[in-house]
């Protein structure tokens, strides 16, 4: 299925609605509907249990959105995403426009050093450097130029002109380092970072950060957490949190939001131990988007051949979204940046003591970091299907039962002959046990495409028979098969059957 059909199912069925679509939306942020928000929450929780409850060397905590400004500084993103940015469309690479700028002008540079070079081995022991410099026309005019352009650019950061930034590289005709070419978007000054204010007092003190990503959370917690749970390395610390992030491209659907939330787990390492624990996040990591069992799934990593500075390995896995091969989770070995910014920015040692060692250091750091929203969207994408059944066809969300938003739906086959009444005590013993559904309304048939398409594993429909066998039919959602169930035997073999 496209990406249409995909928004337009998540709509019609309750899943996801785009925010405050009554005022012509939000751009980029979307709000979970009633089955949606089950199904986001049953992935939550099933990312928890895997990643912290059937792990002992995993603790989980739930850090606040906002947090001291200064945090933000020491973690780079107050000044890394604080510049005039400029992409390459062909390399999809993304550049500060004034580096850009002053490469070029360093070429030049290097034009008129060569030009000196050449002319005291011509000119010999005669030559006079003052003398070539304010003479040769070529120097001349490469220096004016390079005058010329340094007042532009001062003047374009000065007065904020990313109009003015974006002609200088237009009419430099400055290229993309990785594809050649010179198909650039326009410049945009911009920081990635949502602020607001805090107190009633407005001035720059009171400035704080919608947070960017969960993880500087953990960080500021190491010590708090490792103490008080008593953990010793390496150990781990995972969080599920909202993150916001003013994007610039934000067409994607969930795929890409402005407000969306993370699962991220940070993993405290010896250093020298972090490659070891980087290949063994990876693969646990893969592994565990596989299990999930999805209908259709398509999973690659993709290794980093460019590092941020602070990391020394890094990849993602793609999963196949109906627009191509994207980024799903991120495996970072991010070394003790985070760590050792923290301690010079705070003041305050948060090195480990490792008593098998006797001796303190700062961990390293490997992290594993999903976004719950495109995990949804892969979840989805990997499970709607269109059937053709017999002279019909039917939609179907093959999810992963565990997953599903509703378990099972209760269906008297009409609403009455006491037919309903009957359902309603079925639906009661049961909603206890499994997220049930009851429904009424509408023909039997109608009401199974309905749960097709909401993804319900399991229909129990009691009909006339009910009334004297006390037996009702159990329907399966991939297969279509029912069979005849005992109302005494339901919880057992609902339970079988939704292997829980
Ligand atoms: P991208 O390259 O797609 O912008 P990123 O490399 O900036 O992502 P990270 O900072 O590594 O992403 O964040 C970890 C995970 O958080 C990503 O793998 C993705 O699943 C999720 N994520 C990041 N930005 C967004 C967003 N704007 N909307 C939804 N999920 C996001």
């Amino acid at each position: 299925m496209d990406l249409k059909q995909i928004i337009s199912h998540c709509k019609e069925y309750g899943f996801i609605f785009q925010s405050s679509e009554i005022y012509d939306g939000l751009s980029a942020i979307y709000d979970y509907g009633p089955f949606g928000v089950e199904l986001k929450n049953n992935i939550k929780a099933h990312w928890w249990k895997s990643m912290v409850q059937e792990h002992e060397n995993i603790v989980g905590i739930d850090s606040a959105i906002f947090m001291h400004p200064s945090i933000w500084k020491a973690s780079g993103h107050v000044d890394a995403f604080n510049d005039p940015l400029i992409d390459n469309k062909d390399s999809k690479k993304r550049y500060r426009a004034d580096s850009l700028i002053e490469d070029e002008l360093s070429k030049y540079q290097q034009k008129i050093n060569k030009e000196i070079k050449k002319a005291e081995k011509r000119f010999g022991e005669n030559f006079d450097l003052t003398t070539f410099q304010t003479t040769n026309p070529r120097i001349l005019k490469y220096n004016d130029k390079i005058a010329s352009i340094q007042s532009q650019l001062e003047h374009a950061l000065k007065n904020n002109n990313m109009n003015s930034l974006k002609k200088i590289i237009d009419e430099l005709e400055i290229r993309c380092p990785i594809s050649g070419t010179s198909n650039w978007t326009d410049v945009r000054k911009f920081n990635l970072m949502f602020d607001t204010k805090m107190g009633a007092v407005s001035n720059d003190a009171s400035k704080l950060y919608l947070r960017p990503e969960t993880a500087q959370g953990i960080f500021v917690n190491f010590l708090n957490v490792q103490k008080s749970a008593r953990k010793k390395i390496p150990f781990g610390i995972a969080q599920i949190g909202k993150a916001f992030r003013n994007e610039i491209v934000a067409r994607q659907f969930i795929f890409r939001m402005r407000e969306f939330e993370q699962m991220e787990m940070q993993f405290f390492v010896k250093p020298g131990d972090e490659i070891k624990w980087y290949d063994f996040w990876k693969d646990a990591r893969m592994k565990w988007h596989k299990n999930l069992n999805l209908h259709l799934a398509d999973y690659k990593f993709h290794d980093h051949a460019n590092l941020a500075h602070y990391a020394n390995a890094a990849c993602d896995i793609e999963f196949r979204f109906p627009i191509g091969y994207k980024e799903l989770e991120g495996i970072h070995s991010r070394t003790n940046y985070d760590l050792s910014q923290h301690q010079e920015f705070s003041n305050k040692k948060l090195s480990y003591f490792d008593a098998e060692i006797n001796d303190s250091y700062l961990p390293y750091v490997v992290e594993t970091s999903v976004g719950l929203d495109r995990l949804f969207l892969s979840i989805l994408c990997g499970s709607l299907v269109e059937e053709q059944v017999k002279n019909d066809q039917r939609i179907v969300l093959k999810l992963p039962p565990h997953l599903a938003p509703v378990s099972v739906a209760i269906l008297p086959l009409i609403k009455k002959d006491g037919l309903n009444d009957k359902a309603r005590t079925v639906f009661n013993h049961l909603k206890s046990k499994f997220t049930c559904h009851y429904e009424e309304k509408d023909s039997i048939g109608k009401r199974y495409r309905r749960q097709d398409a909401i993804g319900t594993p399991l229909c129990v429909t009691i009909d006339h028979d009910t009334m004297h066998s006390e037996k009702v039919t159990l329907r399966n959602r991939d297969t279509m098969d029912q069979v005849h169930v005992s109302i005494d035997n339901l919880e057992t073999v609902i339970k079988e059957k939704l292997g829980i």
